[in-house]
């Protein structure tokens, strides 16, 4: 049955309601009613539906087919055209369509409109897609008296149309593949290549510090920035990889017939190199900075959304691990991640509950051996996990906002505690990037002096080069207004960065610190370290800066240093970082003189691994210890008198399976060489090039999956047939508990 009308009808109209309808009936001709037939007849086929609005444009009539499309609940009838209905544009489509509500309201017809229906809540989220077309009608005075018109659904035809506008479409800004396109292209790719077992590379980018060039030097400039970024990427991009730019300062890479993780890493550090080159936007220098996540299908995950999280992980690591950097999938970063979260959670707590304390690094004179300052460093200890390193909770800080939180703490407590030191020694406070930007900076500095007495002199604040991204401008202003209060300014961790020495002669520190990576190596004169260090010290002298070396751990080191014209050492051969009232006992007594205590000798510290690892040696498994891992080799225990020249497969875990041969053998111990050279994590570890595929466990009977952790040689094994019989075990297996561990 007809739905009545909702407006009033001053004049009979050509749409009908049910007693016009049966009125009319009653009276036309047989044409005229033929004529209504077919309407009524066209109406119910769904072909097209009817409606018609009143002189305010509110809903006077819809077809009832029509109105079956809205909620039961829903009277629409009554109800502004424009609310219910409402103007889709389909994505960069040129030619901009008015909204309905628009042409409503200046009477104009129209034809084929496409149209959302509007839910309840007024937004247009039903999914539903209506053409309207739609004719002005006025009465014989020329009076406005409606709309009436048709309306034809088209969702499935919309929705195909909107996907294919998707599949061609491109960043608008860069020129780059967008987020629609890239997410089809891993689609497709992913598709194909499980069935042809061929892999592929997901990189994810993100830029570190895009946000402050946008704010301070306004968006213009960071669109312009975008753009220079795509260009690098675009000239530095392996062939037949497919660059897109996913939103915001977001990058992707797609890279085809790819699990090769040495030249992925060059790929990445290349990427990095080249996005933190200065760049030059409407006439201001701007640094930014770059960090990159690697998965790769099918090791790290088989469908896309399964990739695209383990790239999304990879990338979370690499910011976490401090900008600059790239990592790889693998199976501990969902770990880590929920690490992070549970540290995050607990140093807010700590902060609160002021678990944190500030313990005093002696910075001393390299000839005289005398004290001058100290450099504040916070300490954690945590109640359940023990001393947690700053190293790892204040990138942590940094970036959940706890930063400044902590760093005022910090600040606060190291003024504090040096008023109360004797003579004019200085303490030095890091100062995070995160704490640098913000404007608050100087107020807390000077409110942290007035409330303990300090003098400012007194008070140096250590910087690291990460500033210096971001807007030039704003780094220079808040350095003037440092100055101005009067404290003294370092550079920390010099030579870590991005080095760029064009600043060093602006920016007014008073102070460089070498950073400890450079005193590694520096007693070898012919190690490029020996070299830098001179350079830099040279350079610092040239500026009118001192310097201080980091990390000083043995006399030889020691020695050089002197010798290199470094004025102070600050380094475990004079003290660990001590709390302040084991300070006060020291320096009490009048006692400024640190003495060197150390090795003769810097002994590179073995980095002890206690990792169970697969061996493989014919067709029989062995457990054993790996002790030592470098590039080209390793050292395992657990295996009784292997012959030296004996080849075995050293299973890593997560499908990393290497081939070696044994060089040195004691009791069971085996030091073995690689066939093939291992490449860098990111992370400052290593791993093999390629990994075991999925593809290959599948063909071994399991399921087809991303790598679990654990060690997968006995399932390959398995896949090649080794059903047939064994020979005897060659050699014996000892059981090597990790508290076993000798030198050897
Ligand atoms: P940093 O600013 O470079 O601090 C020097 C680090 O080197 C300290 O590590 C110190 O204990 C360590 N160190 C000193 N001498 C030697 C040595 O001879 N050998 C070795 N191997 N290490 C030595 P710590 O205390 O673990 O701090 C690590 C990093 O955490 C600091 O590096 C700094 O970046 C950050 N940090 C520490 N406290 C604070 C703070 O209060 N605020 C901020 N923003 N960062 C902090
Ligand atoms: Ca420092
Ligand atoms: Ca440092």
């Amino acid at each position: 049955m007809w739905k009545g009308f909702g407006g009033q009808q001053s004049e009979p109209v050509r749409v009908p309601d049910a007693e016009a309808v049966a009125a009319k009936l009653a009276k036309v001709n047989v044409s005229d009613r033929e004529r209504l037939q077919m309407l009524e007849c066209f109406e119910k086929s769904d072909i097209a539906w009817f409606w018609a609005t009143d002189a305010q444009n509110r809903l006077t009539y819809l077809s009832p087919k029509a109105l079956a499309q809205f909620t039961t609940e829903r009277e629409v009838i009554g109800e502004p055209l424009a609310s219910v209905f409402k103007t889709v544009n389909v994505e960069h489509d040129e030619t901009e369509t008015k909204p309905i509500s628009y042409m409503v309201s200046s009477r104009t017809s129209f034809v084929e409109q496409p149209v959302q229906l509007v839910n309840e809540a007024g937004s247009a989220g039903t999914g539903k897609w209506w053409e309207l077309t739609g004719r002005a009608q006025f009465d014989k005075k020329q009076d406005f008296i409606g709309y009436r018109g048709i309306a034809r659904d088209i969702t499935d035809i919309y929705e195909e149309q909107l996907n294919a506008s998707k599949l061609a479409e491109f960043d608008s800004l860069t020129g780059l593949a967008n987020r629609h396109r890239m997410q089809r292209r891993l689609e497709t790719t992913l598709n194909a290549y499980r069935i042809e077992k061929r892999s592929c590379a997901l990189v994810m980018m993100d830029l570190d510090r895009f946000k402050q060039v946008n704010d301070t030097l306004g968006h213009p400039a960071g669109d312009e920035l975008l753009r220079q970024v795509s260009q690098r990427l675009q000239s530095i991009a392996p062939g037949g990889a497919e660059i897109g730019r996913l939103g915001g300062d977001e990058f992707q890479l797609i890279i085809p017939d790819m699990d090769d993780r040495g030249r992925l890493g060059e790929i990445a550090n290349r990427m990095i190199q080249m996005i933190s080159q200065p760049y030059s936007v409407e006439g201001s220098r701007a640094i930014i900075g770059t960090s990159v996540g690697i998965a790769i299908a099918p090791y790290d995950g088989i469908m896309p959304a399964e990739l695209v999280k383990a790239a999304d992980l990879a990338l979370y690591a690499a910011k976490g691990g401090g900008r600059g950097q790239f990592r790889f999938y693998s199976n501990d970063l969902k770990e880590n991640a929920d690490d992070r979260r549970e540290i995050e959670e607990d140093l807010r707590d700590a902060i609160h509950a002021g678990e944190l304390e500030v313990h005093y690094q002696p910075q001393v004179g390299t000839k005289d051996h005398k004290v001058r300052g100290f450099e504040a460093l916070v300490r954690w200890n945590h109640p359940e996990h023990g001393p947690i390193s700053p190293a790892t909770f204040v990138p942590i800080a940094e970036d959940s906002n706890l930063i400044e939180e902590l760093g005022a703490l910090v600040l606060r407590q190291a003024c504090k505690d040096a008023a109360q030191w004797p003579g004019d020694l200085r303490v030095s406070v890091n100062v995070s990037a995160r704490q640098f930007l913000n404007e608050e900076l100087p107020n807390l500095v000077e409110k942290a002096l007035q409330e303990s007495g300090l003098e400012p002199r007194q008070l140096e604040l250590e910087i690291t080069e990460t500033v210096f991204m971001g807007d030039m401008g704003t780094t220079d202003a808040m350095f003037a207004q440092l100055k101005k209060l009067g404290v003294k300014l370092a550079l920390d961790d010099f030579g870590t960065g991005f080095s760029s020495l064009s600043y060093l002669s602006s920016a007014p520190f008073d102070k460089i610190k070498i950073d400890q990576s450079f005193v590694r190596g520096c007693t070898d004169e012919n190690h490029s370290n020996h070299a830098i260090i001179t350079a830099i010290a040279s350079l610092a002298r040239a500026l009118g800066m001192a310097t201080t070396a980091e990390g000083v751990e043995a006399l030889d080191e020691l020695e050089i240093i002197a010798g290199l014209h470094v004025d102070m050492v600050q380094g475990f051969i004079f003290s660990r970082a001590m709390p302040q009232d084991a300070l006060l006992e020291k320096l009490g007594s009048g006692e400024l003189l640190f003495e060197p205590v150390g090795p003769a000798k810097h002994r590179a510290e073995r980095r002890t691994l206690l990792r169970k690892i697969g061996v493989v040696h014919e067709d029989h498994h062995y457990t054993a210890m790996l002790r030592d891992l470098s590039r080209t080799g390793a050292r395992i225990e657990g295996l009784l008198d292997v012959p030296v020249g004996t080849p075995l497969v050293l299973d890593l875990g997560e499908g990393q399976i290497v081939v070696c041969v044994v060089r040195r053998s004691q009791d069971a111990t085996q030091g073995v060489e690689f066939e093939t050279p291992l490449v860098s994590n990111g992370a400052g570890g290593l791993c093999t090039r390629h990994r075991v595929s999925p593809y290959m466990l599948a063909a071994a009977g399991m399921p087809l999956q991303a790598l679990p952790k654990g060690h997968h040689l006995a399932a390959v094994a398995a896949a090649g047939g080794g059903s047939g019989p064994q020979s005897r075990p060659q050699f014996m297996q000892v059981d090597i508990g990790a508290g076993s561990s000798r030198a050897g």
